[in-house]
């Protein structure tokens, strides 16, 4: 276990901002998910943290010392990479052994190790086999095993699952959070898939050209995204985005085809605004049809159905409201047309506003 900081750490490839100004300090066994789309800096910050990138400036402090100018072995970090990095000439055996026989251990103290590990990860069977006569998650399981078997103070994974297919990916995805609240190690853990960000970290970053958009708990980065990329990054489908105005002293944000009722804590950031044009945001989670439910108290959304996309229990609806789509998605139910007009409620406290240029929720 170690607490990790980043001071104000920055990276730049000929000139262009890979990482910039990125400061952030774990707490002891914290799993913290690194998130944004591709060419955002993800890597490059878990390489400067293992030590295989230098910093071009600023810092990093591994339990209090400085690490900055360690190598990668003197930090005692384990990476698990996309490609698993297995030896293919090696048996799984053999491949979770290799840093402990490089660290001289005995070969009895190894053995135990290593089935201990094996157990673990249920590879026991699989000791004698090379990684080509595995499957990508046993793959992938033996990968992990090579990261733990050394019990790391860091864990770094970068993508692990992008490899597999989408059911190993959800099997996997909860191996691996069973292991490290296990273990208990520090963990930084890098993905494009928001889907993996708000299911596995204790908190989240979202990254955008090199910059630390927001550093948050899951819940919150979901309820309280602090900009309009983070909230269309984050959730899926993507957040709906309406240009609108704030009216009623913030309580109500209205456009041609809707009118969304306000929390009370939006309504005063926004009262408080000089101007009244934003940006309003709705999850189509938060949005149903007016028929199946109350009505008091919301706001609404009116057009035309234009896509119907059954999605097995739910349903998701593309609406026009003649000047925008909006998405929704609520409990399947009868009687849905496509071109039928409809009328949308949003469950209560659940609109978003954005200054015009998306840089800044009220909230
Ligand atoms: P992906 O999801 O596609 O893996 P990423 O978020 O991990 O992307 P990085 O690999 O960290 O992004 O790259 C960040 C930026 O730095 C990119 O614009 C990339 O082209 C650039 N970059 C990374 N490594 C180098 C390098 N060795 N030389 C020059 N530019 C680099």
């Amino acid at each position: 276990m170690a607490v990790v900081e980043l001071r104000n750490i920055k990276k730049s490839f000929a000139g262009v901002d890979a990482v910039d100004a990125l400061n952030l300090t774990t707490k002891d066994g914290e799993f913290i998910v690194i998130v944004g789309p591709s060419g955002c800096g993800k890597s490059t910050t878990m390489r400067m943290i293992a030590g295989l990138e230098e910093v071009s400036s600023g810092k990093i402090l591994i339990d209090g010392a400085d690490v900055t100018e360690l190598s990668p072995t003197e930090r005692d970090v384990a990476m698990v990479f996309q490609n698993y990095a297995l030896y293919p000439h090696l048996t799984v055996y053999d491949n979770i052994a290799f840093c402990l026989q490089v660290r001289k251990w005995s070969k009895e103290r190894i053995g135990q190790r290593v089935r201990q590990v094996a157990e673990s990860l249920a590879l026991s069977q699989y000791l004698d086999r090379k990684p080509a006569a595995l499957s990508g998650g046993q793959r992938q399981r033996v990968a992990l095993g090579r990261a733990i078997v050394r019990e790391p103070r860091i864990f770094i994974m970068d993508e692990p699952l992008s490899n597999l297919d989408a059911k190993l990916r959800v099997d996997m995805r909860g191996e691996i959070i069973k292991l490290c609240r296990r273990l208990k190690v520090t963990t930084f853990y890098v993905t494009h898939d928001q889907l993996e960000a708000l299911t596995m970290g204790h908190r989240v970053v979202v990254m955008r050209n090199g910059v630390a958009q927001q550093i948050d708990t899951p819940q919150r980065i979901y309820d309280e995204p602090v900009n309009k990329f983070v909230a269309s990054f984050i959730g899926s489908p993507a957040m709906n985005f309406l240009y609108a105005t704030s009216e009623e002293n913030g309580k109500v944000l209205r456009g041609p085809g809707f009118e969304l009722r306000t929390s009370d804590r939006l309504a005063k950031a926004l009262a408080r605004s000089d101007s009244h044009k934003m940006i309003a945001g709705i999850r189509p989670e938060h949005l149903f049809p007016a028929e199946a439910g109350p009505l008091e108290g919301c706001g609404w959304v009116r057009g035309k159905i234009e896509l119907i996309e059954p999605l097995g229990s739910q349903v998701m609806i593309q609406v026009s409201t003649g000047s925008a789509i909006v998405m929704a998605q609520f409990e399947r139910q009868p009687g849905l047309e496509l071109g039928q007009s409809i009328t949308l409620k949003h469950k209560e406290d659940t609109p978003h506003a954005f200054n015009p240029e998306g840089e800044r929720s009220f909230l």
